[in-house]
C-alpha cells in the first residue's frame, strides 16, 4: 500500500469498503453492509512519549521533534510509522471481514440444509398425497367394479371403462399438484438466478441499491417462502376436494342416511341434504347414467353417500313399509261400522238372484250385465236403518284368493242353500271356507216358494257338516227366503244386522285409510280403476296411497251408485281413480304421507315379488324337474293365455280352467291378466303355441296384426260358460282316441292244406258274421288266443275275395304264421277309433 495520504479512507483491497457479498448455494446472493470500526491511528509525536494524536497539522513540527533527528529523517520515520499503523488497521479490518464472511457462510450452510430438509419434506408430502390419491381411486374403482358385478345383473363394462379414466384424471390432478408444489420453488430459483446474474453484471453501476433490502429481495426472502407454502397447501386441498368430486365447502355436516334396498336419486339427495344434480353428477362419475327420478340400488347409493362424506344406514327391506300407519286405535276412537257380507253357496242355489233381490229392496240401481261376471260390492240400508255392505263375488274364488293374499274383508257369510235341493259339494266347500276364516255364517234357505221346497231337510243336512241352526238348537241363524218372491229378505237383512251387532264391528274413521281391493280393471277411458273396500280410516280425494305393487294419488272416488264422492269411510266400497297401474284383487291399499314413500314401497314390493318368483323358479331341484318331466310325458297340455276385463273374471276363468282335464290332459294358463290383448301377449302365445282368450276385452291393432302374422288364434268370449265348454272341447282333442274292437265274425277250421308258394291254408266255414280280408284275425285253440295277426289270403273257391258271408266255406292263410290245425277257431275283428270327451 503505497498510499500514505491520511485523508484517503481505509478500505479493503479492491472491494468496496464495508460490503460483503453473500452467495447462497442455491443461487441467491445478497450484499450486506459490514460496519468496520475505524480505528484512530495514533502516531506519537517525537518527544511526547504519551503520544499525541498524529494530527495532520502536527506533522513536521520541528519543535516537537526529538533532538538529533533531522527533518528528513523525522519525515521518513513518521511515514514508516504511519505505514505500519495503516497496515495494522488494514489487517484488522481484513480479519473482521473474513470472520464475518465465514460466519455468513456458516449461516448460509445452515439455511441451506434447512431448506433442503423442507424441500424434501414437501416433496415427500406431495408424493404421499399423490400415492394416497391413486390408492383411493384404485380402491374406489375396485369397489365399484365389484359392486357393479354383484348388483347389476348385466354388468356394464362402464365402471371399468370409466374408472381408468377417472384414475388417469386423478393422476393428472396429482401430477398438476406435484407441479404446483414444485412450482413456486422452481420459479423462485429461476428468479434468483436471474437476480444473481443481473447483480453480477451490474455490480459496478448499481452501487446505491446494494446492501439495502430491495422489494425483489424481500419477495425472495423467507417471508415470500412462507406465503408460497400456504398457497401450495391451499392448492393441495383444492385438488383433493376436486378429486372427491364435489365443490369445496367448509365444514360439512355428516349425516346418517337411511338407505333402503332401492332408492330414487332425488330421494337420496333429499336425505343427504345435497343437490340432486350433484348426486346425478356423482353417479355419472361412477359410470351410471341415471336421472333424478330413477331408482338406484342400495350398494350404488352407499358409494354415493360415502362420496358425499355421509354415513349410510342400511334399513331392512321391509322397513320401507314402516311408514304405513299401523298404530292400534284407542277404544275411544272406534266407531261402529257396517258389516261386510259375502254370499256363498252351491251353483244355482240362487246366490246371484239373492244379491239382486237384496239390492232391489234398497235403492234400485240398474246393474249392467249383472250376473257373476261382474264383481264388486254394494251397500243397502235395512228398514231399521242398519247399513250392510255386500260383496258381489263369483262363487268362492274371490273369497279364497283374497284370503290367500291376507285380505280378509268378510265379516259375515250368508250360506245359500236351495230348499228344493240339498247340501251340495259347493255348500260344503263354502262351510269350510267360512270356518277356516273364522267368519260367522247365516243360513239362507232359498227357493222356499217352490212346491217341492223342504227347508227342514236342509237344516238336518247341515247338521252333518256341523252347522247347527237355531231351530236345531244351535247358534247359527237361519232364514227361509225366496229370491223370486222376496219373501224373508227383510228378515235376512235384519238377522245380518243382528249378527253384526253381536260382532260389535268397529273402526276408526279418523286415520290414514286402509282398504282391500275387491276388483281392479284397466278402463279405456279412466285408466286403472280399483274397487276398494275401506277397512279403517277414511279415504279422501287427493290421498297418496300404495296398493300392492302399485301406487297413486286419489283423483276421484265413485260409490256403488255411480256418484262421485269426496271420501269413503270404513266398510264403504268405492272405485278409486288415479292409480299408476292395475293392482290385483286382494291387494291392500294404504294411504301414506308422501309420494316418495308410496313409490318406494311400491318399488320394494315389486322387487320382492320378482325375487320371490325368481327364487321359486330356482328352488326346483333336478329331481323335481325330472319327476315333473316324467309326469308330463303322459300328460298333454293345452296352453292358453287369458285376458279379461276385470281381475275377478280373470281369476274365475283361471280357476275354471284348472278344473278342466284329467290325468291325461290338462289346461295350462300361461298367463292371465286384466286389459286388452297386446303384442306381448301374442308373443308369449306364439312361443307356446297357445290360443289367446279375450274375455270382454279385445286385441289392440298391433296385437291383431301380430296374431295374423304369427298365426296365433284369438278367441273372444263374454260368457264364462261358453269359454269353459270350448276349452274343454279343445282339450278333449288332446285325449288319445279310444280304440274299440268290434267282432265281425268267426270261422272254424275244417281242414288244413299245404299250398306251394303260399304255405298252409285253412279250409274254413264262416260260422258267424262275416270274414273280411282286411280285418284283424286271432287264432283260438280251445278258447285260448294263440296268435293274432292279419290275413294273407281270403279265397272263395279259387278266387281271392274281399269278404265271405256266414255259412259259406272259404280258404284262409295267415300272414307269417303257419301253426294252424283243424278244429281251431278264427276270430275276425275290426278296430275302430273313438273320440273321447272330457267330462
Ligand atoms: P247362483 O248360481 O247361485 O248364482 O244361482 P242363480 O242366482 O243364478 O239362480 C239359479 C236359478 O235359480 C235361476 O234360474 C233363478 O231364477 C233360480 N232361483 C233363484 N232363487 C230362486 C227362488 O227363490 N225361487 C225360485 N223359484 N227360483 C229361484
Amino acid at each position: 500500500m503505497s498510499d500514505t495520504d491520511g485523508k484517503k479512507p481505509l478500505g479493503l483491497g479492491g472491494g468496496r469498503p464495508g460490503q460483503v457479498k453473500q452467495s447462497f448455494s442455491h443461487g441467491r446472493t445478497k450484499t450486506v453492509q459490514v460496519e468496520t470500526k475505524r480505528k484512530r491511528v495514533v502516531v506519537p509525536k517525537p518527544g511526547t512519549p504519551s503520544g499525541k494524536p498524529a494530527g495532520s497539522g502536527g506533522s513536521g513540527d520541528p519543535s516537537r521533534r526529538p533532538a538529533g533527528i533531522s527533518d528528513a529523517e523525522m519525515e521518513r520515520r513518521l511515514a514508516a510509522l504511519r505505514a505500519a499503523k495503516a497496515r495494522e488497521v488494514e489487517e484488522a479490518a481484513q480479519r473482521a471481514a473474513d470472520e464475518a464472511e465465514r460466519e455468513r457462510e456458516r449461516e448460509e450452510r445452515r439455511r441451506e440444509i434447512e431448506q433442503k430438509e423442507r424441500d424434501e419434506r414437501e416433496h415427500q408430502e406431495a408424493l404421499r398425497l399423490k400415492a394416497e390419491e391413486e390408492a383411493r381411486k384404485l380402491r374406489e374403482a375396485e369397489i365399484r367394479a365389484q359392486k357393479k358385478e354383484e348388483v347389476r345383473k348385466p354388468a356394464p363394462a362402464r365402471p371399468a371403462a370409466v374408472d381408468p379414466a377417472a384414475a388417469q384424471a386423478a393422476e393428472a390432478r396429482a401430477a398438476t399438484k406435484g407441479v404446483a408444489a414444485a412450482g413456486p420453488r422452481k420459479t423462485d430459483r429461476e428468479r434468483e438466478a436471474q437476480d444473481r446474474d443481473s447483480r453480477g453484471k451490474g455490480k459496478g453501476d448499481d452501487n446505491r441499491r446494494s446492501g439495502k433490502l430491495s422489494l425483489n429481495e424481500a419477495l425472495n426472502s423467507e417471508g415470500g417462502r412462507t406465503r408460497s407454502l400456504a398457497a401450495m397447501k391451499r392448492k393441495q386441498d383444492k385438488a383433493r376436494q376436486k378429486a372427491m368430486g364435489y365443490g369445496a365447502s367448509a365444514e360439512k355436516q355428516v349425516r346418517d342416511v337411511q338407505l333402503p334396498e332401492t332408492i330414487v336419486v332425488q330421494e337420496l339427495a333429499n336425505r343427504m341434504k345435497e343437490r340432486a344434480a350433484d348426486v346425478v353428477k356423482a353417479l355419472m362419475k361412477m359410470g351410471m347414467m341415471v336421472s333424478m327420478n330413477q331408482p338406484i340400488d342400495a350398494d350404488t347409493a352407499e358409494l354415493v353417500i360415502e362420496e358425499f362424506g355421509h354415513r349410510a344406514v342400511r334399513v331392512s327391506d321391509a322397513d320401507v313399509e314402516q311408514v304405513i300407519d299401523t298404530v292400534q286405535d284407542a277404544a275411544s276412537d272406534l266407531r261402529p261400522r257396517p258389516p261386510i257380507v259375502t254370499i256363498m253357496g252351491h251353483v244355482d242355489h240362487g246366490k246371484t238372484s239373492l244379491l239382486d233381490a237384496i239390492r232391489k229392496t234398497s235403492v234400485v240401481s240398474g246393474e249392467a250385465g249383472g250376473i257373476t261376471q261382474h264383481i264388486g260390492a254394494y251397500q243397502v240400508t235395512t228398514e231399521r236403518g242398519s247399513v250392510l255392505t255386500f260383496l258381489d263375488t263369483p262363487g268362492h274364488a274371490a273369497f279364497t284368493s283374497m284370503r290367500a293374499r291376507g285380505a280378509q274383508v268378510t265379516d259375515i257369510v250368508v250360506l245359500v242353500v236351495a230348499a228344493d235341493d240339498a247340501v251340495m259339494p259347493q255348500t260344503v266347500e263354502a262351510i269350510n271356507h267360512a270356518k277356516a276364516a273364522g267368519v260367522p255364517m247365516i243360513v239362507a234357505i232359498n227357493k222356499v216358494d217352490k212346491p217341492d221346497a223342504n227347508a227342514q231337510k236342509v237344516r238336518t243336512d247341515l247338521l252333518q257338516h256341523e252347522v247347527v241352526v237355531e231351530q236345531m238348537g244351535g247358534e247359527v241363524l237361519d232364514v227361509e227366503v225366496s229370491a223370486k218372491t222376496g219373501k224373508g229378505l227383510d228378515d235376512l237383512l235384519e238377522n245380518i244386522a243382528l249378527q253384526s251387532e253381536i260382532l260389535d264391528l268397529k273402526a276408526n274413521p279418523d286415520r290414514a285409510a286402509m282398504g282391500a281391493v275387491i276388483e281392479a280393471k284397466l278402463d279405456v277411458g279412466r285408466g286403472p280403476v280399483a274397487t276398494v273396500l275401506v277397512q279403517h280410516g277414511t279415504l279422501k280425494r287427493g290421498d297418496i296411497f300404495v296398493v300392492g305393487e302399485q301406487w297413486g294419488k286419489v283423483r276421484a272416488l265413485i260409490n256403488d251408485k255411480g256418484d262421485r264422492v269426496d271420501e269413503a269411510g270404513p266398510s264403504v266400497p268405492v272405485e278409486v281413480l288415479g292409480l299408476n297401474g292395475t293392482p290385483e284383487a286382494g291387494d291392500v291399499l294404504n294411504v301414506v304421507e308422501t309420494e316418495a314413500q308410496a313409490r318406494e314401497i311400491a318399488a320394494y314390493r315389486e322387487q320382492a315379488a320378482k325375487d320371490k318368483r325368481a327364487a321359486a323358479g330356482a328352488a326346483t331341484t333336478l329331481e323335481q324337474l325330472m319327476a315333473r318331466a316324467k309326469a308330463d310325458k303322459d300328460v298333454s297340455e293345452l296352453p292358453i293365455l287369458v285376458k279379461a276385463d276385470v281381475q275377478g273374471s280373470a281369476e274365475a276363468i283361471v280357476q275354471a280352467m284348472e278344473k278342466i282335464g284329467n290325468d291325461e290332459v290338462r289346461v295350462r294358463v300361461l298367463h292371465s291378466g286384466v286389459g286388452a290383448i297386446t303384442e306381448s301377449d301374442i308373443g308369449l302365445a306364439e312361443a307356446s303355441g297357445a290360443p289367446v282368450i279375450g274375455f270382454n276385452v279385445r286385441a289392440n291393432a298391433p296385437a291383431r296384426a301380430a296374431a295374423n302374422q304369427k298365426g296365433v288364434e284369438i278367441r273372444y268370449y263374454s260368457i264364462i260358460y261358453d269359454l269353459v265348454n270350448d276349452i274343454r272341447d279343445a282339450a278333449s282333442g288332446l285325449l288319445k282316441k279310444e280304440v274299440r274292437e268290434n267282432f265281425i265274425g268267426y270261422a272254424e277250421i275244417k281242414e288244413v292244406f299245404k299250398v306251394s308258394n303260399v304255405g298252409k291254408v285253412a279250409g274254413c266255414l264262416v260260422t258267424e258274421g262275416i270274414a273280411r280280408r282286411s280285418a284283424g284275425v286271432r287264432l283260438l285253440r280251445d278258447n285260448v288266443v294263440i296268435h293274432e295277426g292279419t290275413l294273407k289270403t281270403l279265397k272263395r273257391f279259387k278266387d281271392e275275395v274281399k269278404e265271405v258271408q256266414s255259412g259259406q266255406e272259404c280258404g284262409m292263410a295267415f300272414e307269417a304264421y303257419d301253426d294252424i290245425r283243424p278244429g281251431d277257431v278264427i276270430e275276425i275283428f275290426e278296430r275302430e277309433e273313438v273320440e273321447r270327451k272330457l267330462a
